[in-house]
């Protein structure tokens, strides 16, 4: 079978054989040769021979079609590798299937060695062929010899010192001599062989340790980072070296097709002339733009034929590539080479852009563009941002504080407050805050909102800062675990840095990282206009370009999306947003509000059901108006409504301070306070007294809040509107405990109907977030009309994980490879993903109605989406900001299994 595959003068072999098989890089040579583009001729060796490598094999059977291909290549070239008067050099690199940049090896200028310098030093002068040599010696000795890079940076700091020169272009003819000298003893010395004057034994050398290269330290962790799987391995180039440094007519230089951060049309990128790639790259001297711009240096002023061929390329580059591309390209002696083609990589603007625009210039059909933009890269366009420019500047100014998980993407800059009533304090002074805390708590509600960002030292991607800020659409940053909150003192300390309270900060969401002062931020364009209405949608290319993927992706996705709300507002923006329904209202939510606390002590202080139902009294018109504003904003789109979840104590004080207030607040004595805390307190609340286990033992409560649902859907009937409310238990493990609860709520709704005369059609259903309840999907089935995975606690009791503390050492099992990921951020497919399958299949089993939906954090992580969709579910649920990302992975999902377009069903 044919493995090595020749490119150049217009022919390729690999032509159409792909990026499987050739690698980005090879399979881009490629098809840029056979469409004509000028590629200095070369051959791939297919990546199909890593693997085997790897495993053992020799490589002396690709001898003779390395040969054959060599010669071609010599052919095209009109030069012969080894010749000492004219010799041909070549680079050798890798291309794997997916780009790995920098993570693997590459040689530079092979062929080199005592009499072929000679050749090269007549054809282009005795400096530049000993430049050459030099840089040959170094990359070959570091990559292929393992003599470290170290002892080469010595010999030439040396020489520079001798010479009292500040950089190696000023070394002469004569330096770079002797150089090459102090080189080939280096390698003498670690290996205590000669450097190979063979050029075929440097080939070979080359080739192998390239292959090799696919198995080093950071190529590894580069894969497992963005799960590439290990059996892929790279193919290997080896291609005619061609000049940049041949003085002032030649040049390298990287070009985008599209603008990769904005996605604009226009053709971006820079060069420096009489330069290589590696000068380009280590940004020593500062590069030139491409495109006029008044100054006389771009190229198109100083080299204007090769600007307008490298116009022609890009024009075919994107005709047939279909893509934004990122190119690398070399101009020797005034002709343009072109070295390398690839998908560019691109921000999340640029993404969503490009997608939208290319569909208008029948590049590439919606399908495509839904499969272009990954989910999560919508995200970025709606948070605010800081402008890297000043955010690096504060880096190097030694201002990083530490760096957290990005729980919450946008950028944030406030002044920091260490206690929720201290930010609502300062936020009412008006100016920004950012909350810091070692872990937020539900009584914390209220001064997560007043903040700006929040920021925790402790807990994990689904500790509660993480969950609710995220449902607020808040930046914040959870875990960053350097930072010490001294509340006694006031101040939060990392490394030799401080802060007090009051002072500012600044925290990225996105990347997770903290910094001391402040930091402009820019607002996000897409939420002005889909959200805020303050910028019209003619005025905004971005927020045209989003809107229109997310349309495309409806008309594909089968799975609804839905969001989690808890008040009119979180409904408002996720409506705006496309949720088409309410997945989970998580009533305990409304409690906290400042008005609402104190009745709610009340009731859980209360010492019998007459005095807790009076307490309930005061918080079921709350409650009402809460509900009425939610269906006001739904419309007829259904809201599933949780009752109360949380065990008791979390709405109790536990400080000192607070419990003398509360106790003089409801005129009882202190010590009744501190006695009931005591008796609920739990060690592990995640398993307690709380969910549905609430609802049988104290039925008044959730009376109350049924009733309130059903009142407040009557005045929405009157209101004109037709409210869809689903009622849902919390926490089912039996199926007795759903029996009885649906007979409390059947009943209650009965009376409200009688009360009011007006009809409401509900739904009663359950989570299924505790194994045994999945276990016995089929029997819970019979008497519920929905089934709601709660993930979060299902993944924490599938794994026996809690939620709070899971943070203190899943980052060890994720380093250590025994878990891939967090479970609780990305579901775990085999375990977890194992009961919802099973679960949904037993419950359909005995009732084919059952509507099923997910209402855990995971209903907003693309990959756990696209499960979803496999599983058959009908719907996700998610927090509103990221109801986008979760139609886009559910259209994504169904254009995978190519189910084509059918309707949504939420
Ligand atoms: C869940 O457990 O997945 C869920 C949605 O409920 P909560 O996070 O409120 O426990
Ligand atoms: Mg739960």
């Amino acid at each position: 079978m044919k493995r090595v595959f020749f490119f150049g003068n217009g022919r390729a072999e690999g032509a159409g054989l792909g990026k499987e098989r050739l690698g980005g890089k090879g399979s881009g040579l490629a098809e840029m040769t056979a469409l004509g583009i000028p590629v200095p001729p070369g051959f791939t060796i297919e990546a199909a021979v890593s693997a085997e490598y790897s495993g053992g094999t020799s490589l002396d059977g690709l001898r003779s079609e390395v040969a054959q291909a060599l010669a071609k290549v010599e052919e095209a070239a009109g030069r012969r590798f080894g010749d000492p008067a004219n010799p041909l050099l070549v680079s050798v690199r890798s291309g794997a299937r997916s780009s790995m940049p920098g993570m693997m090896d590459t040689i530079l200028n092979l062929g080199l060695n005592s009499s072929t310098v000679k050749g090269l030093s007549s054809a282009a002068g005795e400096r530049f062929a000993l430049d050459c040599r030099r840089r040959f010696l170094q990359m070959y000795g570091d990559v292929v010899l393992n003599t470290g890079k170290e002892d080469f940076e010595e010999a030439l700091t040396q020489m520079r010192k001798q010479k009292g020169v500040a950089s190696d272009a000023e070394l002469s003819a004569q330096d770079l001599s002797e150089i090459v000298a102090r080189f080939e003893a280096i390698i003498r010395q670690h290996t205590g062989k000669n450097f190979p004057e063979d050029p075929q034994d440097q080939l070979w050398g080359a080739i192998g340790a390239v292959f090799r290269s696919w198995d080093n330290k950071r190529a590894k962790e580069y894969r497992r980072l963005h799960r590439i799987p290990n059996d892929w391995g790279t193919a290997v180039n080896v291609q005619a070296m061609v000049f940049g440094n041949r003085g002032e007519t030649s040049a390298t230089g990287v070009a985008f097709t599209r603008d990769p951060s904005t996605g604009e049309k226009k053709f971006y990128g820079e060069f420096l002339p009489n330069a290589q790639g590696e000068d380009v790259v280590a940004g020593i001297r500062t590069p030139r733009p491409l495109n006029a711009d008044g100054s006389g240096r771009s190229l198109e002023e100083t080299m204007p034929q090769a600007h307008a061929e490298l116009l022609r390329v890009r024009d075919l580059l994107e005709k047939s590539f279909h893509d934004m591309q990122d190119l690398e390209f070399t101009i020797e002696d005034g002709k343009l080479y072109v070295l390398q083609t690839r998908n560019g990589k691109r921000t999340g603007f640029a993404a969503v852009r490009i997608a939208s625009d290319m569909v208008d210039e029948g590049l590439i059909s919606e399908e495509e563009a839904v499969l272009r933009v990954e989910p999560e890269q919508l995200v970025q366009l709606l948070a605010p941002v800081f402008p890297l420019k000043e955010k690096t500047a504060a880096v190097k100014e030694g201002r990083l504080l530490g760096k957290g998980l990005p729980a919450g993407p946008g950028a944030a800059c406030g002044r920091i407050a260490l206690t929720a009533d201290k930010a609502v304090e300062m936020a009412a002074k008006r100016d920004p805050v950012v909350l810091v805390r070692a872990e937020t708590s539900p009584e914390d509600i209220a001064g997560m909102n007043a903040s700006a960002g929040i920021l925790t030292t402790r807990g994990g991607m689904t500790s509660h800062a993480a969950v609710v800020a995220r449902g607020m659409g808040k930046t914040c940053v959870v875990g960053a675990g350097e930072i010490t909150v001294d509340a006694a003192r006031g101040q939060i300390r990392a490394k030799s840095l401080e802060a007090k309270e009051g002072d500012w900060i600044s925290i990225d969401g996105t990347t997770g990282e903290v910094l001391l002062g402040k930091l402009p931020t820019q607002p996000s364009e897409v939420l002005q206009v889909v959200i805020d209405g303050t910028l019209p949608l003619e005025k905004s290319s971005l927020a045209r370009a989003f809107t229109r993927l997310l349309e495309w992706a409806d008309a594909r996705r089968r799975l609804g999306v839905r969001t989690n709300a808890d008040t009119p507002g979180d409904a408002r923006v996720a409506r705006l947003f496309g949720a088409q329904g309410i997945g989970l209202c998580r009533t305990e939510h409304m409690f906290f509000e400042e008005h609402r606390i104190l009745a709610v002590r009340e009731m859980i202080l209360a010492e019998t059901a007459e005095l807790r139902r009076a307490a309930l009294e005061k918080i079921l018109p709350m409650q009402r108006e809460d509900f009425l504003g939610i269906f006001r904003e739904m419309g007829n789109r259904p809201v599933t409504i949780r009752l109360l979840d949380p065990p008791l104590h979390e709405f109790l004080p536990n400080e000192e301070p607070a419990l003398t207030r509360t106790a003089a607040e409801l005129k009882v004595p202190v010590e009744r306070v501190r006695d009931r805390v005591a008796q609920l307190h739990e060690a592990n609340p995640m398993l307690g007294h709380r969910g549905c286990r609430l609802g049988i033992t104290h039925p008044e409560i959730y009376e109350t809040q049924v009733r309130a649902i059903f009142e407040a859907a009557a005045a929405a009937v009157r209101e004109g509107l037709s409210p869809n409310p689903e009622v849902m238990i919390p926490l089912i493990g039996t199926k007795a405990e759903l029996d009885k609860l649906r007979i409390l709520v059947d009943e209650t709704a009965r009376r409200v109907t009688e009360e009011t005369g007006q009809k409401i059609s509900y739904k009663v259903g359950t989570m299924i977030e505790i194994p045994r309840a999945a276990l016995q999907a089929k029997e819970i089935a019979q008497n519920a009309d929905f089934f709601s995975f709660g993930t979060n606690d299902l993944t924490q009791m599938t794994f026996g994980y809690s939620r709070d503390d899971a943070a203190s050492f899943l980052p060890a099992y994720i380093e250590k490879g025994i878990l891939p990921e967090d479970p609780f951020a990305s579901l775990d497919q085999a375990g977890v993903g194992e009961l919802v399958t099973l679960a949904t299949e037993r419950g359909r089993q005995t009732n084919p109605k059952l509507k099923v939906g997910i209402c855990g954090e995971h209903g907003g992580d693309p990959r756990s989406v696209e499960f979803f969709h496999r599983a058959g579910l009908d719907y996700v649920s998610c927090s509103p900001f990221r109801v986008p990302v979760a139609r886009l992975a559910a259209a994504r999902a169904a254009l995978a299994g190519k189910e084509g377009s059918l309707s949504s069903t939420a």
